[in-house]
C-alpha cells in the first residue's frame, strides 16, 4: 500500500513510500521508498553505508527532522520515523 508521508510541522510532502503488511508506520525502509526521485537515488547511493553516515530524513520545506538512518536486523537500512514528527495518508 502507497503512504504520503508529511512533515506534522508545516504539512509539507516528504515522501512518497509502499509499505508492506499492516500495521503502524515505525520505519521507511530505503528500498521502499518510491519518490522523490533524488531521495530514492540518494538512499540508493548508500546501500552500504553505516547508518552514522547518513543524513537525517529533514523536511524540505521547514527542515524538521522526521526520521533518523538506522539498520534493521535483517541488514537493510531505514529511516526510522520520529514518532509525532510526521502524519500519513493512504496515496
Ligand atoms: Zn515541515
Amino acid at each position: 500500500m502507497l503512504f504520503r508521508i508529511f512533515c506534522s510541522h508545516c504539512l509539507h510532502g516528504v515522501l512518497l513510500y509502499q509499505k508492506d503488511g499492516k500495521g503502524h508506520l515505525h520505519r521507511c525502509y530505503f528500498n521502499r521508498i518510491v519518490e522523490p526521485e533524488a531521495l530514492v537515488q540518494a538512499c540508493r547511493d548508500k546501500e552500504r553505508s553505516q547508518p552514522a553516515g547518513i543524513c537525517a530524513l529533514c523536511c524540505p520545506a521547514c527542515n524538521s527532522v522526521i526520521g533518523v538512518p538506522m539498520r534493521h536486523s535483517d541488514g537493510r537500512l531505514a529511516f526510522r520515523l520520529r514518532p509525532g514528527a510526521f502524519a500519513k495518508k493512504p496515496a
